[in-house]
């Protein structure tokens, strides 16, 4: 199996020697989108034929990719070195191109909404597989980590991409463009402030009340709304990072007018917009979408209150890459 670039940064330096020319491989991989160490023209030949015999860059391959019947979404399936999948996301907007991201092969927390759910956690991307998935799409004008998995329950592998990305000596990709996406993680929430970067945040409630939400998400009972609520605070607080509200609408279950409400008072008090995603069904639950008239009816009471609420059409749908749908999406 080839040593992976990214995550064996000390034994990668111990086969080329010299420190300088980890940052020639840098300049390559993030300045020229080139992950192919037999084209680094400005290292040795023989050096260059060692580590393509010996390193990825990206420590995955593609099985497969398939696009939206309108172009604008392509899902990529990768396999991972040791057989397992994963998927990511890419949804071109007009002057965007915008990569959603998994970070892990599954998912311990089992909301009952999500297709990842039902399948428990198989275990963490590396912060070398993160990368992959966003190397092979790269350039890109913004990251969503949205994909399979909960990515503050594999914090150490997530900061260590974060870190990647955003450094001005590696890929130099502004914090205001990635958005870190939860279920709400008090402790992680805390650990990412920690990084002191403006990394958007955001975080799906898809409930106001802890009854409901329980239900929905069973990590509620663990994390209930008020504790997140104080770590989402001190995140804005000490990061400046912009916060949102996922919401996505099940018919008869979440979108009562008074639900609308408590989430209009959440938004207001974190200072957060609100996204709105009216469901997609899938076969690994039996929610319902909304009616366009009940979504309104939701989003029309958050903008009454003066919050910035947006209805949310996942993309993708013809290729089950929308929200909820992927074997393994995240909200
Ligand atoms: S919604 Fe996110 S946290 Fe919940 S089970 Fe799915 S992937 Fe995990």
């Amino acid at each position: 199996m080839n040593r992976s670039y990214f995550d064996e940064e000390e034994a990668f330096l111990e086969a080329v020697e010299q420190r300088y020319r980890l940052k020639q491989a840098d300049e390559w991989i993030f300045q020229k989108y080139l992950y192919d160490f037999l084209k680094m023209t400005n290292l040795p030949l023989p050096l260059r034929e060692r580590l393509a015999g010996g390193w990825d860059i990206i420590p995955l391959k593609v099985a497969d990719r398939q696009r939206s019947g309108d172009g604008s979404t392509a899902k990529t399936l990768y396999e991972t070195a040791d057989g397992l999948f994963v998927e990511s996301v890419l949804m071109g907007y007009e002057d965007r191109k915008t990569l959603c991201v998994s970070t892990q092969v599954g998912c311990r927390n089992k909301c009952r909404f999500c297709a990842t759910g039902t399948r428990g956690l198989t275990r963490d991307l590396t912060a070398g597989e993160i990368m992959g998935q966003i190397l092979n799409d790269s350039p890109l004008t913004n990251i969503v980590f949205m994909g399979m998995g909960e990515p503050l329950d594999n914090l150490s592998q997530l900061i260590k991409a974060l870190r990647l990305l955003n450094h001005p000596d590696k890929m130099n990709f502004g914090a205001r463009r990635i958005t870190i996406s939860t279920v709400g993680i008090p402790d992680g929430i805390r650990a990412l402030a920690d990084e002191n970067r403006q990394y958007g945040l955001s975080w799906s409630l898809h409930a106001p009340t802890d009854d409901l939400r329980s239900t929905l998400i069973p990590v509620n009972r663990r994390y209930p709304i008020n504790e997140v609520m104080a770590a989402m605070k001190e995140y804005g607080r000490r990061t400046g990072g912009s916060l949102t509200l996922e919401y996505i609408l099940l018919k008869g279950v979440n979108d009562a007018p008074e639900l609308a409400r408590a989430t209009a008072s959440l938004a207001r008090m974190l200072n957060a917009k609100v996204n709105l995603i009216p469901y997609n069904a899938h076969p690994y639950a039996d929610y319902e979408r909304p009616g366009t008239e009940a979504v309104q009816a939701f989003s029309g009471i958050l903008q009454a209150e003066g919050l910035v609420a947006t209805v949310r059409e996942s993309k993708g749908n013809d290729i089950d890459a929308a929200c909820g749908q992927l074997a393994g999406r995240h909200h």
